[in-house]
């Protein structure tokens, strides 16, 4: 009996295939590998993670998702490894090799109220996407000191999106469950909720520091606990650079805002798009 399945010709093959914001910096084999051309094979999704991605509670645990994009995205061997601009990226190159039609996005017009419904084409998209320079790659504070950046990666992307989701929860069930609480004590459990949220953004920067250099002397620090001290104990204003610094990168990839143009009263703005594949993916009847 042969082992080769002779329905394999058959299979769906790779159809797109994307170049990455990031240009494959920051990985290594063993994470992904890349085309000679630097690109990265995509397949279309199955009924399997098609039924996946439409199960709510499944893709809030980040590992439906994982397995949806090892499955249509083989080349990809460590997902908690994909950076979030290159996430964006493969999302849109799914959606494309699943189907070419896009998405429509409706927005509120600002100036007349009237909602208008914009068609978005996967491939103008991938097109246009924003890729990261080296000069987004660090940020220098104080002519002393050059810290060296990576955006967030697919496992702080998703403990972000989780506890992000818990903190609303445990907000909400409180004041569901206590209507008659004096209002100090809800501020109370608020300021501690925004605490927990600031102490999370503050890690997830951390964790987003590859390395801080000594500009005159060339020393490098690559140590998690040298790093995380260093930023525990410098000014507002010197953290607020590298979160800038973090930030700007996590914006490379696919455009995250677009032009808008009503069609009412030919009123032009730019507004926000994101591709979280919650919303993105998720078929709404
Ligand atoms: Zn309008």
């Amino acid at each position: 009996m042969t082992h080769i399945n002779p329905l394999e010709k058959y299979f769906r093959q790779a159809t797109v295939y994307i170049q990455l914001p990031t240009r494959g910096r920051w990985y290594n084999n063993s994470q992904i590998t890349l085309t000679a051309d630097n690109e990265l094979a995509v397949y279309a999704m199955t009924a399997r993670d098609d039924v996946l991605l439409n199960t709510p509670d499944a893709m809030l645990n980040g590992e439906a998702l994982k397995k949806v994009i090892m499955n249509c995205v083989p080349d990809i061997h460590n997902v908690d490894s994909v950076l979030l601009p290159d996430l964006e990226s493969i999302f849109v190159g799914m959606k494309l090799a699943s189907s070419d039609d896009g998405w429509d996005v409706s927005r509120i017009c600002p100036k007349c109220g009237a909602e208008c419904t914009f068609g978005l084409q996967c491939q103008p998209v991938l097109d246009q996407q924003l890729l990261v320079e080296d000069s987004d790659c660090f940020v220098i504070v104080d002519n002393k000191l050059k810290v060296n950046l990576r955006p967030y990666n697919y496992q702080q992307r998703s403990l972000f999106i989780q506890k992000q989701f818990e903190e609303e929860r445990t907000l909400k069930y409180f004041s569901d469950s206590n209507p008659d609480v004096d209002e100090f004590h809800k501020a109370g459990v608020w300021a501690q909720a925004i605490d927990r949220i600031s102490s999370m953004t503050f890690g997830l920067v951390a964790g987003s520091i590859t390395s801080i250099e000594e500009i005159q002397t060339g020393n490098v620090v690559e140590d998690t606990a040298f790093i995380n001290s260093w930023l525990q104990n410098i000014s507002k204003a010197q953290a607020d650079l590298v979160i800038t610094g973090v930030d700007t990168l996590n914006k490379c990839g696919p455009m995250k805002t677009l032009p808008m143009a009503c069609e009412s009263c030919s009123h032009t703005w730019q507004d926000e798009i994101n591709y979280d594949p919650i919303s993105f993916f998720v078929k709404r009847s």
